[in-house]
């Protein structure tokens, strides 16, 4: 499974012109059908509603895996919007508020949203090493982009993915990149999995993630 850009029609000609990278030995991808329909939970509180997502499936040229195209929109296994699972992390992590609260806001089960926390707060120390990194490493002034010190390592690693979304905001000269956004491009489709965290995910750091339609620049850029 990979993220790829929200517009189907870029991913089509990407797919079609062979510019869509197998995570597993770097072949290139092409059409191969689609995947299993999902139903995923939008929006939050009496604004929810639930769409329909199909997801692109390519076979790579190389080794013959196929892997599923995942919008960068959603995460893998998670029956809700990115946004909305960034929505409780920053709730809990910025605004200390409990997962109860934070899930009657959303609109969402309690255990639901008590799992999204937990899988952040276990992952938070490797994400914030890898996107302070990230951060510092595609930042040509990455110092201007850095808050307060956190006193959390959930918090921390917000921050990094945050600063990070700037970084990738500047470089792609959009006004604003939300930081699942930026997780998700730059992590895959498990950013908010414990397994991408902890060895039980292969899965690469993209080095230029595409946030528009466009390939992005050179990855030392
Ligand atoms: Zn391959």
């Amino acid at each position: 499974m990979l993220t790829v850009n929200h517009d189907g029609v870029s991913v089509e000609s990407d797919l079609a012109g062979g510019l869509l990278e197998c995570p597993g030995c770097r072949g290139r991808l092409r059409p191969w059908g689609w995947a299993r329909e999902r139903l995923i939970r939008h929006g939050t509180g009496a604004g929810r509603f639930l769409l329909r997502h199909r997801p692109r499936r390519g076979r790579c040229a190389g080794c013959a895996a196929t892997h599923v195209l995942l919008e960068a929109g959603l995460a893998a296994r998670r029956a809700d919007t990115a946004a909305v699972i960034a929505a409780a992390v920053e709730a809990k992590t910025a605004a200390g508020h409990g997962h109860r609260r934070i899930a009657s806001w959303l609109g969402r089960p309690a255990s639901t949203v008590r799992g999204w926390l937990r899988a952040f707060a276990a992952s938070a120390v490797p994400i914030a090493e890898v996107f302070t990194a990230l951060a510092h490493r595609d930042g040509a002034d990455a110092a201007g982009l850095w808050p307060a010190p956190e006193p959390t390592p959930a918090g921390r690693a917000l921050a990094a993915v945050t600063a990070y979304a700037s970084v990738l905001a500047e470089r792609f000269a959009v006004a604003a990149l939300p930081w699942h956004s930026a997780g998700l491009a730059a992590a895959g489709p498990f950013f908010f999995s414990t397994g991408r965290w902890h060895g039980g995910v292969q899965h690469e750091l993209a080095l230029t993630p595409e946030i528009r339609g466009g390939k992005g620049e050179g990855s030392t850029g």
